[in-house]
């Protein structure tokens, strides 16, 4: 059998579930649209279908004061658990499990009347909390206990209680947030009764027929957490308190070291888990999370006796047949999650309703679908990019005959330059998926070849014209001064000097900023990355008596001078993504990285880059200017088609070269081929 380990069935409470596969909580934002419930069925019945072992909904509150935003999804009366009947049954009835996540947001609510410990306000929160009162934390504690009766009523096999990532439960632990000076404050005894009344109230409500997840956080990475000797005393008692697993917190969301992003390396915090596991002191079995997207990392942590469990919240958004695809020994044909965050988090965030940037159908199973196509027809995909590969692969899965053309002799486009940074490898896999869903579904492809306008016309339906983008060059004097470079050619392994001039400071140029100064680690790659971001890796759930689990980071010399130039006053990076444009600046800050702003270009030659900043003449004396000033669209071979009154559908960088990226593209591409 493929992954043993990853696929055992494992007895927890009443049930056995199927495999050791959880799909992590993770809010889509169907939780809050009306008419949600036949959607939200959709999309868990999907992954249920795909096989994944037990599955956690996005985060529903016990009450109005703890829901994430105003109208945010709150479980408190019979006929809201009604209402979850939809999804509990289309789970059920395609054989899976399901247990919901009861998750007050404290202080991290998005309104006016949140509630916290104490009155401090969180840094990523507008709205200042109010202190509960001896009497609210008390109701509070019934709200989850109601909470949890309700979910039981509504069908489902169990709840998580959230207790980490700095919502509320969290906030009652560590003095960070709890000043208080009544029985909830005070000593760790004190400060640990609410998750532990929470649990232990649960528990009796419920009885034992019934799954009780409990997400401890282990590492809270903020000033003032929990040591690790508190870890262990909370999971001892939640255990006793009746919870069945335990499930790994990694970070509060204030916490200001990545723990989801690409560049995090795979499995990265699965340490934190295995030492609650050496420790010896819970019995009940123990979920690992945060960067696992392959079966063969969860495989190969689940052997090493880290965790009974995995949790996988955007590789099932990315694949819902992940755990179908592995079974079968088929791990080449699933859609890896990259981590990238855009279509995902970035959208939560931004109070839209997630997707997946590799899986647009993610989150939009009822309205985005590829039907059999009503008569095949020929269709030439020009250009192998995401844009591209997306098209063909979707148009053939609806039965379409299609010829993908790719003048380059590798697939990819843009994402074969995005894999050679440093921390988005990720992106070969998406290729990787791709080229293994083209083969199967028979689609011809062309590499090397340019599409030539008689070939179109002749042998074809349709065609889509998926030709990308070219960098756009600059126009001041010494633009071809042998010192100039794209950011494509310096991707691609042109040489570049000690000191460099980067033109842009967009999405391309932060990446090549990275790029440049990035000094490959010597030894242990893990020991770099928590070294870089300051987290004790070394000493936590040891002998480590710190707090919070941060120590001072160091800091690298970085592999080159860069200085990043923008003509615009804006703050640079500004259209970074939400949730992972601070991991860009704060990298590029500690690797001594300048940005200038309001920059006039002047020249280029021998002696530097010339410029002028706020009207003042300077000359930036550098062996290399790397130009990234955004692109231009390839649409030479659009007219002709279209005067040869060819179909032509226009699709990602050659319809919009600005603000392009790879989200755009393979949706395009793919809702493009549901219409075909
Ligand atoms: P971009 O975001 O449009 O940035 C282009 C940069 O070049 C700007 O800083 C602009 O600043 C400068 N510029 C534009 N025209 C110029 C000219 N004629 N001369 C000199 N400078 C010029 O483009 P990009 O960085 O190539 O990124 C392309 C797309 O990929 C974007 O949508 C981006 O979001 C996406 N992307 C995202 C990520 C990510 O991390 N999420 C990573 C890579 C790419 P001034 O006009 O102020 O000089
Ligand atoms: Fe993963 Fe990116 Fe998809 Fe989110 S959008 S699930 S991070 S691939």
């Amino acid at each position: 059998m493929p992954y043993p380990h990853l696929l055992a069935p494992l007895p927890v409470a009443h049930v056995t579930l199927r495999n050791r596969v959880i799909m992590g909580s993770m809010h889509v934002g169907l939780e809050e649209e009306p008419g949600n419930f036949p959607k939200m069925s959709a999309y868990f019945a999907e992954r249920a279908r795909g096989g994944v072992g037990l599955i956690v909904t996005g985060g529903v509150s016990p009450n109005r004061a703890g829901q994430l935003k105003p109208f945010a999804s709150t479980l408190s009366s019979a006929g809201d658990a009604r209402r979850h009947r939809f999804v509990t049954d289309a789970v059920h009835e395609a054989g899976g499990r399901i247990v919901m996540q009861i998750l007050h947001a404290g202080r991290y609510a998005y309104h006016p009347w949140n509630v916290a410990p104490s009155r401090i306000k969180s840094p990523i929160s507008p709205f200042s909390p109010w202190g509960l009162t001896g009497r609210g934390v008390r109701g509070t504690i019934a709200d989850f206990v109601k909470c949890a009766k309700h979910a039981k009523e509504a069908g489902y096999d169990g709840v998580e209680v959230m207790g980490s990532e700095g919502y509320l439960i969290n906030e009652f632990l560590v003095t960070h947030t709890n000043r208080r000076k009544d029985e909830w404050g005070g000593e760790y005894a004190a400060r640990m009764r609410f998750p532990v009344e929470i649990v232990r109230g649960v528990r009796d409500a419920v009885g034992p027929d019934f799954i009780l997840v409990y997400r401890l956080s282990m590492l809270d990475l903020v000033p003032d957490g929990s040591t690790w000797a508190e870890v262990l005393a909370l999971a001892q008692a939640v255990e006793a308190a009746g919870a069945s697993i335990l499930n790994t917190g990694i970070g509060w969301h204030e916490a200001r070291i990545p723990t989801i992003a690409t560049s995090v390396p795979r499995g990265a915090f699965s340490w934190v888990t295995r030492r609650l596991r050496d420790a010896g002191v819970v019995k009940i079995p123990l979920v690992t999370s945060n960067r696992i997207n392959t079966p063969e990392v969860a495989e190969s942590i689940l052997a090493s006796g880290a965790a009974d469990l995995v949790s996988m919240a955007r590789p099932l958004l990315a694949d819902p047949e992940f755990v179908a695809k592995a079974a079968a020994g088929q791990p080449e044909r699933i859609n890896t999650c990259i981590a990238c965050n855009q279509a995902c988090l970035d959208h939560v965030f931004e109070n839209k309703r997630a997707s997946c940037l590799v899986n647009p159908r993610a989150a939009h199973e009822t309205e985005l679908v590829l039907a059999p196509a009503a008569a095949a027809r020929r269709v030439a995909v020009v250009g192998g990019g995401p844009a591209g590969m997306s098209a063909a692969v979707a148009a053939a899965e609806r039965g379409h005959h299609v010829t993908l053309f790719e003048a380059n002799a590798a697939l990819g486009g843009q994402f074969d330059l995005a894999r050679r940074i440093p921390g988005k490898e990720e992106f070969t896999e998406t290729i990787r998926y791709f080229r293994t869903r083209l083969t199967e579904l028979g689609v011809v492809v062309r590499l090397g070849e340019r599409a030539e306008l008689a070939t179109l016309r002749a042998g074809f339906d349709s065609v889509v014209i998926a030709t990308g983008v070219v960098p756009r060059s600059v126009r001041f004097p010494g633009a071809d001064h042998s010192k100039v470079r794209s950011y494509a050619d310096v991707l691609r392994g042109a040489p570049v000097g000690r000191r460099v001039a980067v033109i842009g400071t967009g999405g391309i140029g932060h990446d090549v900023a990275e790029f440049l100064t990035h000094r490959a680690p010597e030894g242990d790659p893990l020991v770099a990355f928590f070294a870089e971001w300051g987290v004790d890796y070394a000493a936590w759930g040891q002998a480590g008596e710190g707090r919070g689990g941060l120590v001072a980071a160091r800091q690298e010399a970085p592999e080159r001078e860069v200085t990043m130039l923008q003509r615009s006053s804006a703050k640079g990076g500004k259209r970074l993504g939400k949730t992972t444009g601070w991991i860009h600046r704060a990298t590029l800050k500690h690797r001594g990285v300048k940005l200038l702003t309001e920059v006039e270009y002047e020249r280029v030659d021998d002696q530097g880059l010339h410029i002028r900043v706020g009207g003042e003449a300077r000359c930036l004396e550098v062996d290399t200017v790397v130009v990234c000033a955004g692109q231009e669209s390839v649409v030479d071979l659009v007219a002709p088609l279209r005067e040869a009154g060819v179909s032509v559908h226009v699709i990602g960088g050659a319809e919009e070269a600005a603000e392009l990226d790879a989200k755009r593209a393979i949706d395009q591409g793919v809702r493009l081929a549901a219409s075909l």
